[in-house]
């Protein structure tokens, strides 16, 4: 018989996820506490589907991204586009790192792009400058495209409080479950690692004409990428971005409640401040529509990791999200524990080996030599 998934979290985690085993021939549940699917970070967020170009300080995140890039592509055609000019520019004075370090990384990262000849006529302050084929995600497609594939199976509007596991079954709010997987990015059950919770803001504006994609690296910069509406863009900022660090869930969540009117506005006058260093046309170019909130779930550590995790504890799996596009990594790794669990066909096979050298080689004293 099929094993029972309970999967908690319909963001991009729990809806890859989910579409991926049930198309394996498992059954599958997903619970979301939002009436939609896609409705924390994965529908507020910059939707860059990354290539590894933000991470010359992880190697394992680069890698993620880059073979997550092309799967991505090929999985969910539908589900991205490609931003007509799309530049990671190194800055001038406030980059970690210099141009031809930063280059150097990427090629040998084998990461496409190609070298701008001169910055574009909207950008100063800037060494050297990288013209990538990155895209952008497609949200209202993305979520339709999930609703379709999982009907039946969801359960939205269900937050759940408890999962609680008793011998060969796992209870989610008292449905009894094979497996379950908290895809919640951190938010029901803590992933065993050392973490922290970051309330964030990104700033929407519409565009009065076409625009590049501009991403100043390496370091605390800024950066402003279009959407799914191809006139309207997300202005971020590494340094401005993020509202704070909190221990908990509960605390973050409270603090995202508390963002004010004033605290907007200041955070608009911090962020367009950084990008006019840039893009000096940037107010005749952009107008602000409102702000954009959600919580980044981040590993503690200053290199950057953005990889994915999957963890285990007896028939319950978390995961830690990496990227959008590093969702395959976390199927496969749900699937290769999955394998290696002691009831799973490949240990019973091993079992029967263990059993016929014993039967082969039988000890004086019984069972196996050491
Ligand atoms: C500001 C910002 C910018 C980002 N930019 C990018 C980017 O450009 N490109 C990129 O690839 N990634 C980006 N990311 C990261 C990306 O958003 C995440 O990696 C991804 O969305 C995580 O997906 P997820 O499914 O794990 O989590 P989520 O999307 O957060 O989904 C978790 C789901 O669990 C549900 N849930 C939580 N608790 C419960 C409960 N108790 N019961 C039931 N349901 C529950 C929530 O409602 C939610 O729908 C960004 C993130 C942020 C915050």
């Amino acid at each position: 018989m099929a094993h029972r998934f309970g999967i908690i979290g319909g963001g991009w985690y729990g809806c890859h996820i989910a579409t991926s085993l049930r198309s394996l021939g498992f059954d599958v549940r997903v619970f979301d506490g939002a009436s939609r699917l896609l409705d924390s970070a994965s529908g507020n967020n910059q939707f860059r589907l990354h290539l590894g170009f933000h991470y010359a300080r992880h190697y394992g995140t680069r890698m993620q991204s880059r073979d997550g890039f092309s799967r991505f592509v090929e999985r969910y055609p539908g589900l991205s586009r490609a931003v007509e000019d799309n530049i990671y520019a190194v800055s001038r004075g406030d980059s970690l790192i210099d141009f031809l370090t930063y280059k150097l990384i990427m090629t040998s990262s084998g990461i496409e792009f190609s070298e701008m000849a001169a910055p574009p006529p909207e950008l100063v302050n800037v060494e050297g400058c990288l013209r990538t084929p990155e895209r952008v995600l497609l949200l209202a497609k993305a979520r339709s495209y999930f609703r379709e594939r999982l009907d039946g199976v969801l359960e939205l509007g269900h937050t759940v409080g408890r999962i609680e596991p008793r011998g060969e079954q796992v209870y989610v709010d008292g449905s009894s479950f094979d497996f379950v997987i908290d895809a919640t990015w951190g938010h029901l059950t803590r992933p065993p690692i050392d973490l922290f919770y970051e309330p964030t803001l990104l700033l929407y504006y519409e565009a009065n004409g076409p625009f590049p994609a501009v991403t100043l690296v390496d370091g605390p910069l800024c950066s402003v990428y279009p959407t799914e509406d191809p006139s309207l863009y997300t202005l971020s900022s590494v340094t401005h971005t993020p509202l704070g660090r909190y221990a908990t869930s509960t605390e973050a969540r409270a603090a995202l409640a508390a963002v004010t009117p004033e605290l907007v506005a200041e955070k608009v006058a911090r962020m367009e401040a950084e990008i006019l260093r840039y893009v000096p046309t940037f107010r005749d170019v952009f107008r602000f529509l409102g702000p954009q909130l959600a919580i980044k779930t981040k590993p503690i550590g200053s290199f950057d990791d953005r990889s994915c995790h999957v963890f285990r504890d007896g028939r319950i799996f978390s995961v830690m999200s990496g990227k959008i596009d590093t969702v395959f990594f976390a199927v496969e790794r749900i699937l290769t524990m999955l394998e290696a669990m002691p009831d799973s066909d490949q240990h019973q096979d091993g079992g029967q080996l263990k059993a016929e050298v014993a039967a082969a080689f039988p000890r004086p004293g019984g069972g196996l030599a050491a």
